[in-house]
């Protein structure tokens, strides 16, 4: 029997993964389905191709990372046409995608020998007859758990740096997107054919559960709050170290002496590109009284312009099917809590559309205020001064990122936002910055992506050869 496709809902046939376009239906990728088994084989294989990997040492990981990079800049309209296909984003916001994870694995390949190589650290008087010595040692095997919404650059995130650690790679990507996944597995192994260094396991969320218990050396995974929480539940049973990269309810914060059309456009930008569909998106805007009117009035202004449809637009369609219904559930209840849609509104849901929305005076205790939105909806609200505006923008579990537009206060006030990252008169922007470190705190999870903290992750403080205890040596 044939299952019926719901476009963009993934579907099992015959020990399939089928995926498919959420604007099209049209079938985007058939991968098989990992039983239990096949998911500890995958590892057994990947901690015998760690071993080898790891013995190539920091500059023979560098010189085929940097191919793979160049393989990636090369056929980044195959992969970009992928992700558009499969996740449904258009073109152009999957290439944006794609360029920055390159970056990513670019400073991930040049950097992981100065930041985890072999180092001396200085004795002090009580010792000073040591010198000390401290590297950082792979893992072994990291399993990478990553969702549909940035399906290379959430992956490559973890990945690219785990493998410039030395470690060796399983990827368990979403059921949404696991055509894209094998494609960067696959693009990979033409590069490092010796061994099945970097390898995906596919199929539906137990088969995340099953890397969870395969004797993975660490975990690294991206998704929602509640996905993570059994994610870390499942960990606990080996003690499996974990890093959370969790959902988030990003808010960006107006001040008084903002650049009101560079706020507008960033907060059209970093709340409705990819639909919205961004865990790092702005969905809450907190703007001061003195500058509230024409701020809104140019959001207005530029998200009406926005275009919507499957080809060549601004907006796709919403990937996951299920998420139409939490998006008109908090336009709705946004509404009848009394806020009103300046923008928008209930009728901008038209599956697997969702047009512009924005919001004003809706309360803080309603969902579309609390909750993790993901389409192109955005509330603004009216707050006396930036005190305030902090106090409302930390008053949710979240803490993912943020943004703040301003002069005189803006790095102040981005200080005292609870959350991972800030910018300051731009939005998502520190995503894209290798050198940084990417992650939340509270519901947004613990651990740290990209830069020298997010290389660190992936290697254990130790001596070598064999992961002792950091080195000592008498003088
Ligand atoms: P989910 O939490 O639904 O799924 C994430 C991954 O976990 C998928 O591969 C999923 O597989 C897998 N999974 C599901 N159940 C289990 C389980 N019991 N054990 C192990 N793995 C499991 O998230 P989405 O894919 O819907 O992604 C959207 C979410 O990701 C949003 O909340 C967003 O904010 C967050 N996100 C966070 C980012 C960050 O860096 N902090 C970046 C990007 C997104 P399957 O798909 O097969 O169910």
């Amino acid at each position: 029997m044939t299952a019926v496709h719901v476009p963009g809902l993934p579907v099992i046939e015959s020990g399939q993964l089928v995926s498919t376009s959420p604007a099209t239906g049209v079938e985007a990728g058939r991968l098989p389905v990992a039983t239990e088994a096949d998911v500890r084989e995958a590892v057994g294989r990947a901690r015998a191709a760690g071993e080898w990997w790891a013995g190539l040492g920091f500059t023979g990981r560098r010189e085929r990372l940097l191919r793979w990079r160049a393989l990636l800049a090369k056929r980044i309209e195959e992969l970009a046409e992928l992700v558009h296909v499969e996740g449904g984003k258009p073109v152009a916001d999957a290439i944006v995608e794609i360029v920055t994870a390159i970056e990513h694995i670019d400073w991930a390949a040049r950097n992981a020998g100065r930041v985890l190589g072999p180092r001396r650290v200085r004795s002090r008087l009580i010792l000073a007859e040591f010198s000390g010595h401290l590297e950082y040692q792979p893992y072994g095997v990291v399993g990478v758990i990553g969702p549909w919404n940035y399906p290379v650059f959430t992956p490559i995130g973890s990945a690219a740096y785990a493998l410039a650690a030395g470690n060796a790679v399983v990827l368990k990507p979403s059921e949404y997107t696991p055509a894209v996944g094998q494609w960067l597995v696959d693009s990979f192994a033409e590069l490092v054919p010796e061994q099945q260094v970097f390898t995906a396991v596919h199929g539906l969320g137990d088969v995340g559960a099953a890397l969870c218990r395969s004797g993975v050396d660490k975990l690294a995974f991206t998704g929602s709050t509640a996905t993570a929480r059994k994610v870390m539940a499942a960990c606990a049973e080996t003690l499996t170290p974990v890093l959370i990269e969790g959902g988030g309810k990003d808010a960006m914060i107006v001040d008084s002496d903002a650049d009101l059309d560079a706020a507008a456009e960033a907060c059209v930008w970093g709340g409705m590109t990819n639909a919205g569909q961004t865990c790092i998106g702005i969905e809450r805007v907190y703007a001061v009284d003195a500058v509230f009117d024409a701020f809104v009035d140019k959001v207005v202004a530029r998200a009406g312009q926005l275009t919507v449809g499957p080809e060549g637009t601004d907006i796709g369609p919403i990937t996951m099917p299920g998420q139409l219904d939490v998006i008109r559930r908090h336009i709705d209840a946004a509404i009848t809590s009394g806020g009103r849609a300046v923008l928008g509104g209930p009728g901008a849901v038209q599956p697997p559309y969702v047009h512009p929305t924005v919001l004003v005076d809706v309360p803080e205790e309603s969902a579309a205020v609390r909750e993790e939105t993901f389409g192109p909806t955005v509330t603004i609200s009216r707050v006396r001064d930036a005190d305030e505006a902090v106090t409302r923008a930390n008053a949710v579990p979240y803490g993912l990122g943020g943004s703040v537009f301003g002069r005189r206060r803006a790095v102040a006030i981005a200080r005292r936002l609870r959350s991972g990252m800030a910018s300051i008169n731009s939005t998502l922007t520190f995503a894209g910055m290798s050198t940084l470190p990417f992650g939340g705190v509270g519901d947004s999870g613990f651990g740290r992506i990209h830069g020298e903290d997010g290389l660190r992750e992936f290697g254990r403080p130790s001596r070598s050869p064999g992961g002792g205890p950091a080195r000592c040596c008498r003088r």
